[in-house]
């Protein structure tokens, strides 16, 4: 299996080799040269099969240069009850995703038991393990660096501790995060593990981290890399849990069901356009986005237009103005074709936007099974009071956003699962404004914020994040 960029200038590489990098060397995103699609016996035996024998039949077909005994063990010790233990009251820490049913035909798919509470834990595990395997073969290091406004950045540093070759530097403005947030990164003690605390603003963290990255000599250097949302192994680890609840909400592979996924950059509903091509029986994948609707206004539009800003909402994991993993997606829907996504993008890296009326592409959307809505912050406390109230389940802001849109797209026939992307306990602040209680926590959590905090406060200053990394990058 051959990775090929999109925007088709780019050498093609295997999986091992696209897993530490970022973009292709032309700016484009990988993705596989074709789907594996798997067969009616195929899907017809994987019915049945847990998580860990899902997740090795779905990436076998995607990782074919790690030998299978490797892939199976690295796996296996990623998709654990241990690892995935926060359990709501009634699911069984075995699926590692558990579906729970509120009336027939709809579902919350759990993607958020795992170390961070929120669903990132699913992909940043497994890339975990997959970075220490690898590294460890050719005797590499590597120093993450990465900013975060809340749930990557912990999901990466949970998912990197304490592992062999890998340090992470993790930046993160002062003000901004949930005080829950801020705990579990700083409360982590792991000496490969550094939170810098920047005095200011998220946009600041972002922009120190560019400019580090695009400092090529010093990135050699220093082996410097990013886990972010474009990282291609996080897609397609997504893509498993696709097929996890399929399995789950069906009786049989004559069935489809829709999917309504919270989103952002467009990664978890990119891994679902993913397992729809490799043949998952998926009725419509329904793209719910905040105030942040970018996404929303092309699946109704079919104009893509970034904005300048970005909108601080109430489901703060969904406030991208742009979306990074939108370009996969494009590309399969304008048959993959590289000289017309470099023209595409070219217009929006200009500061432009892109409209796919005028040349067809934006009636084939219906083909792909896309629908798309959003929500403001009113609905979403609605929805977490109605919620609560007609099925008695606790759901955090962005899951929220996910069952107002998915139920403004429900069809009679036909299940729907809403993903949930996040516990409740990380935002408190929304549950108290709906419900007038405090969000449940796991009993393991309940000091998180009394915990001794290790953490480096400082100015917003590019060399000194640079000498920090010098200096603790050995
Ligand atoms: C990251 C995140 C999202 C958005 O996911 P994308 O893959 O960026 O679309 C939604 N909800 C939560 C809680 C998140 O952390």
């Amino acid at each position: 299996m051959n990775y090929l960029s999109t925007r088709g200038l780019a050498p093609q590489l295997r999986f091992s080799e696209i897993l530490l990098g970022g973009l292709a060397s032309d700016g484009g995103l990988y993705v596989p040269e074709s789907y594996p699609r798997f067969s009616e016996a195929e899907l017809a035996a994987m019915r049945g099969m847990n998580y860990r024998e899902l997740a090795f039949e779905v990436l076998s077909r995607l990782i074919d240069d790690i030998p299978h005994d490797d892939l199976r063990a690295l796996i296996a010790k990623t998709y654990t009850a241990d690892v995935y233990r926060y359990t709501h009251p009634g699911e069984n820490a075995e699926d590692i995703t558990p579906l729970k049913t509120l009336e027939p035909g709809l579902h919350v798919l759990a993607l958020s038991n795992g170390p961070t509470l929120a669903f990132k834990d699913m992909a940043m595990q497994l890339l975990g393990n997959l970075f220490e395997f690898v590294l460890a073969k050719t005797g590499g290091e590597l120093n993450i660096l990465g900013a975060t406004s809340g749930d990557t950045g912990s999901a990466a540093e949970y998912a990197m501790r304490g592992k062999r070759g890998i340090r992470v530097f993790m930046l993160s403005p002062e003000h901004g995060m949930t005080r829950f947030q801020q705990a579990q990164m700083y409360a982590l003690q792991d000496a490969n593990i550094h939170n810098l605390v920047i005095r200011g603003v998220f946009d600041q963290c972002q922009d120190i981290v560019k400019a580090v990255s695009n400092d090529l000599d010093f990135k050699t250097r220093h082996h410097i890399g990013a886990v972010n949302s474009i990282n291609w192994a996080r897609v397609a680890a997504q893509s498993v849990y696709y097929f996890k609840a399929y399995f789950a909400a069906t009786h049989s592979n004559d069935q489809s069901v829709s999917f309504s996924v919270p989103s952002g950059n467009f990664g978890n509903v990119c891994a679902g356009h993913i397992a729809r091509q490799m043949g998952l029986p998926i009725a419509k994948l329904i793209v719910a986005t905040n105030e942040n609707d970018v996404l929303d206004e092309f699946f109704k539009t079919g104009v893509y237009r970034p904005r300048p800003e970005t909108k601080h909402t109430s489901s703060p994991s969904m406030d991208i103005s742009k979306a990074s993993n939108f370009e996969r997606f494009v590309f399969d829907l304008a048959g993959r074709d590289a000289a017309k996504i470099r023209s595409l993008w070219g217009a929006v890296e200009s500061g432009g936007s892109f409209d796919l009326n005028a040349d067809g592409l934006f009636g084939r959307v219906a083909e792909f099974g896309m629908a798309s809505g959003s929500s403001n912050h009113a609905n979403r406390i609605d929805t977490i009071r109605t919620v609560y109230e007609v099925y008695g389940t606790m759901i955090d802001p962005h899951t929220a956003d996910g069952l107002k849109v998915g139920l403004e797209h429900r069809e009679p026939g036909v299940p729907l699962i809403c993903m949930e992307t996040a516990q409740p306990a990380k935002f408190e602040d929304a549950i108290r404004e709906a419900l007038g209680i405090e969000p449940l926590r796991p009993a393991e959590l309940a000091d998180l914020e009394a915990l001794p905090q290790k953490k480096h406060v400082m100015d917003a200053d590019v060399n000194a994040v640079k000498q920090f990394i010098v200096d603790h990058a050995r």
